[in-house]
């Protein structure tokens, strides 16, 4: 709430050292301290914050805005533009309401009550001071709380002293420990003025200069102002005027430099009065028709313009001008009613008494003063009922009137003045005013007592001597003197300086909201950038846009971190030649800027030159260099320049830095995803290069699956191909089989379905082998591969099964064509010659025992495919045995029997074929059937079986 002098030094000289979030948070709280000790640098802080705050947690953005708003709200206050600062004060008490955040509510609500107070609102002043304590206790912040309680308390001895006392009396203690100065300041200042407000002022004094001190250290400043004009007064109020004097002028002198109305004509209406109880009435209208002045346009309803009334009052009373004093002891009558302030309510009526019975209205007279006194006595406020019993004794003395009840003295005058001289003792320190005495002077006198009327007129003209002291009165036309003087001399001067800087405010104002509004927009467009020369590019448009800037460029820090590379580069349009500097560099602003971290602003004279120009460029006269930060870590530095002398003021520095902000971010995201970028390409190169390997294995694989597939010397399949496919093929048929619309229809009646295994071996090939060699037998295998492919469709398996020996699957078969395909095989072989690598021809024939799958039509799945191939292997075996060059196959019966069919075909074939279980197809004439066919050797392994 309140830090002080100290602590606001330590955070300025801490700032410039900081970046992003905690350069932000710190400038956000030292503008909250500054509100009052200097609103502009308040104001210029935020100013240059605002565009960042963006960049915050949506929160912290949110408390950040509604501090701002609050500090912007406080200075409007101080200027006494009060809608305006009440509608900011408003705002930052919703935008804390919807954060929930009590301590920022509790702080809207002490500046909404301040303002209501200059509004004369003192129902919404207390209202704002009650509500701000609730929400500084719910915040749990002790010392907000005893600040808005002191403040409160405060409040309520304006509207009834007596009732303030019994309310707030033991609400403080000013010895508890761990109270903040502030907080002691406040409670100070409570104890202080309701002391002053029961004429206690020999007791209101030293308690209220505490209070300024602590004002003073905490950097209230108009608290501050008030409290030594009050100090004053109290003085006054002891009649100690050198004193009293001393105090306006403090006033004055801290109110003058801050131009804020109140305090100015707080200032100036108090040395006002002064003057006029020193006798210096001339002096007096003239500085209180200042203070007038200062007060009415603004601030016609505060306490402040209800004192000036009052003093209005007086002024005219002691001038004589009674109709002028009637008039404003009636505005103020008015005025304090509106503000329930118990102290004008006497004070008012008292002075039309004064007036009226001036005036030859004695009755009225005598009314209002009966209503002053009884007031004053009400709120226990002894100055107002020695000044009340005054004027009774004079409307007394003036008018014939009755004398009151119970009269105590020899007339009614002398009655009231003997009152007043009784009260007065009372009060500690008062000094009796000589007026007082001369007034009882002049009652013994008429009342034929000289003897006393001497004494007391001895004891009149001692008190003047002692409150009139010439020393005061020196002192008074001194300050008055000095004031005219000084006004005279300056008063041109700073109407035309106070004109001049209002309008450039005005205008820098509408200038920096326009700014920050393109700034804003700006920085999400730089920032959406995710590739560098983009970034450059907007920022060069940007900074075109926004600053006089013939020269722009950027320099990075190199991967080394020890030089720095020119990355965009241009100068009255064309782009600047490359450059690398060294950090180290002592010549470059540019390397400076990145070793120091902070900005440089190089001006230069008309006649100097910069000696370490880049060659070739152009002469600039302002050079502006700003580091681009994230963090704690530089990136680099950017520069603007300008042939123009001092093109870059505190505006254009602002717009720099927070281009430089944006920039930074947007060049490092950019960094970022550049490496993001070349990492991903590194590994597509990686994962492109893998799988074209992974395409070689798969093909060197494949090539080599090929290779353990294929017989090298033929080129026709292996046994292993065969085993790979065959059941797939044996699936096939054996499905076609299950369809049941082709159950029991004819086999020509679909499609192809059966698979023929034919076995076929050469016959006497270990004669070529012998007689020609072994090359011979390779030539002869090769071009019985080239006739084995002659006769089958390329969808068969041709397989070399071993040696000489060929198994053939056909696809895809009407069975009863597989004899003419086995002609076709033998005749393919023995109706032409082989041809050796001597050319020599030679005749070759080849026998073939072939059996289709299923073996069984009616039950697919009764003999296995191996089977199938060992009844193939018979059928060869029986070819051969009946003098080869033939063919011969085994079919089922309808007669066949599953069950044991291949032990009993094997061992039993003939009878097998007598009984018709099995038929023989064949091209031989006389098939050796008697010799039996027995199984030649085992064909397939075992545990391959379909
Ligand atoms: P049969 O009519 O009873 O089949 O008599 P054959 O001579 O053809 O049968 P046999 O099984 O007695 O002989 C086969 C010969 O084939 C034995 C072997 O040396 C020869 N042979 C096996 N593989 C190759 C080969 O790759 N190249 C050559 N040149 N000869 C082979
Ligand atoms: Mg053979
Ligand atoms: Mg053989």
């Amino acid at each position: 709430m309140f830090a002080s002098d100290r602590e606001v030094m330590l955070w300025e000289t801490e700032l410039p050292s900081l970046r992003g979030a905690a350069r932000l948070h710190l400038a956000v709280r030292l503008a909250w301290h500054l509100r009052q000790r200097s609103p502009q640098r308040a104001a210029a802080l935020a100013a240059e914050m605002a565009p960042l705050l963006a960049l915050l947690p949506d929160r912290a953005r949110r408390a950040a805005e509604a501090r701002f708003a609050l500090v912007e709200g406080e200075r409007l206050w101080l200027d006494a533009r009060l809608d305006d600062a009440d509608a900011l004060a408003g705002q930052a008490l919703a935008a804390f309401d919807a954060m929930d955040d009590a301590c920022g509510r509790a702080d809207a609500h002490w500046l909404r009550a301040w303002i209501a107070g200059d509004r004369g609102d003192t129902a919404g002043a207390e209202a704002g001071l009650a509500a701000a304590a609730a929400d500084a206790r719910a915040a749990g912040d002790a010392v907000r709380t005893d600040v808005f309680d002191a403040a409160a308390a405060l409040a309520a001895v304006f509207r009834d002293l007596n009732h303030a006392n019994g309310q707030w009396d033991r609400r403080f203690d000013l010895d508890a420990a761990g109270l903040h100065p502030a907080a002691a300041g406040w409670i100070h200042d409570f104890f202080g003025t309701a002391a002053f407000q029961a004429s206690d002022f020999g007791r209101a004094a030293p308690l209220l200069t505490r209070a300024f001190h602590a004002a003073m250290d905490s950097g209230q400043l108009r608290r501050a102002t008030n409290l030594a004009t009050n100090i004053g007064n109290a003085f006054i109020g002891l009649n100690a005027h050198h004193a009293a004097l001393e105090w306006m002028q403090r006033g004055l002198d801290l109110a003058r430099p801050t131009g804020w109305p109140m305090c100015v004509g707080l200032g100036l209406m108090q040395s006002a009065e002064t003057l006029r109880q020193l006798g210096q009435r001339e002096a007096a209208v003239g500085l209180l028709g200042e203070a007038l002045a200062v007060l009415a346009p603004v601030l016609p309803q505060s306490r402040g313009y209800a004192i000036a009334l009052e003093y209005q009052g007086d002024l005219a009373l002691d001038a004589g001008d009674y109709e002028r004093a009637l008039d404003s002891f009636r505005q103020l009558e008015e005025r304090g009613d509106t503000l329930c302030q118990a102290d004008f309510r006497s004070g008012a009526r008292r002075g039309q008494a004064h007036a009226l019975s001036h005036l030859g209205r004695p009755q009225e007279a005598l009314a209002a003063a009966d209503a002053a006194l009884a007031l004053a006595r009400g709120y226990g406020d002894a100055g107002n009922q020695i000044a009340a019993l005054k004027v009774l004794a004079e409307i007394h003395a003036r008018h014939q009137l009755p004398a009151p009840a119970a009269m105590s003295g020899a007339s009614p005058a002398l009655h009231y003045l003997q009152q007043a001289l009784d009260l007065a003792a009372s009060i500690e320190g008062y000094a009796v005013p000589g007026d007082l005495l001369d007034a009882v002077a002049r009652e013994h006198a008429g009342d034929g007592d000289y003897a006393r009327a001497y004494e007391t007129a001895l004891r009149a003209s001692a008190a003047r001597e002692q409150t009139h002291s010439q020393e005061a009165t020196n002192r008074a036309i001194a300050m008055q003197v000095q004031y005219q003087t000084e006004r005279a001399e300056t008063e041109g001067a700073h109407h035309r300086e106070l004109a001049a800087a209002e309008a450039q405010r005005a205008e820098v104002l509408l200038q920096t909201s326009a700014t920050l509004e393109h700034l804003s927009a700006i920085g999400q467009e730089i920032t959406t950038h995710l590739d560098a020369a983009a970034v450059f590019r907007a920022l060069d448009r940007h900074v075109h846009g926004l600053l006089d800037a013939t020269h722009f460029s950027v320099f990075m820090i190199e991967p080394d971190g020890r030089s720095m590379r020119c990355v965009f580069g241009v100068e009255d349009g064309l782009p600047l030649p490359p450059l690398k500097l060294k950090l180290s560099d002592t010549q470059a602003n540019s390397a400076r800027c990145v070793r120091e971290r902070r900005e440089i602003l190089v001006e230069i004279d008309e006649d100097d030159h910069t000696p370490n120009l880049i060659p070739g460029t152009l002469q600039p006269r302002s050079l502006l260099f700003a580091p681009l930060l994230i963090g704690e870590r530089v990136m680099g530095v950017m520069t603007v320049q300008s042939l123009a002398p001092r093109a870059y003021g505190e505006r254009e520095r602002l717009i720099f830095r927070t281009l430089c902000a944006y920039g930074a971010i947007a060049l490092d995201n950019a960094d970022a995803y550049r490496q993001v970028a070349a990492t991903l390409k590194a590994l597509r190169t990686t994962q492109a290069q893998l799988v074209e390997k992974n395409l070689e294995l798969e093909e060197a694989y494949k090539a080599l699956e090929d290779v353990s597939l294929t017989d090298q010397l033929t080129g026709l399949r292996n046994r292993r191909f065969f085993l790979q496919h065959v059941d797939a093929d044996v699936g096939l048929s054996l499905r076609s089989y299950d369809e049941p619309m082709r159950a029991g229809a004819a086999d020509r009646d679909g499609p192809p379905r059966d698979l023929v295994f034919f076995m076929v071996d050469i016959d006497h090939f270990k004669e070529v082998n012998d007689q020609y060699g072994h090359a011979s037998g390779d030539a002869v295998l090769v071009q019985m591969q080239e006739r084995l492919r002659e006769v089958f469709r390329e969808s068969d398996y041709l397989i070399r099964w071993g040696g000489e020996e060929f198994l053939v699957l056909a696809r895809a078969t009407y069975r009863d064509d597989a004899k003419l395909v086995a002609e076709r095989i033998r005749s393919a072989v023995a109706n032409r010659d082989f041809t050796l690598p001597d050319g020599t021809r030679l005749k070759k024939t080849c026998s073939i025992g072939f059996a289709c799958f299923p073996f069984l039509q009616s039950q697919p799945r009764a003999v296995s495919w191996s089977e199938v191939v060992e009844f193939a292997d018979q059928g060869l075996y029986l070819a051969k045995r009946s003098g080869r060059n033939g063919w011969a196959a085994i079919y089922s019966t309808p007669d066949t029997q599953p069950e044991g069919l291949v032990p009993r075909l094997i061992h039993h074939f003939e009878d097998a074929l007598a009984v018709g279980e099995i038929r023989l197809v064949t091209n031989l004439e006389s098939p050796a059937i008697a010799a039996g066919p027995k199984k030649r050797r085992l064909v397939l392994q075992a545990g391959l079986k379909a």
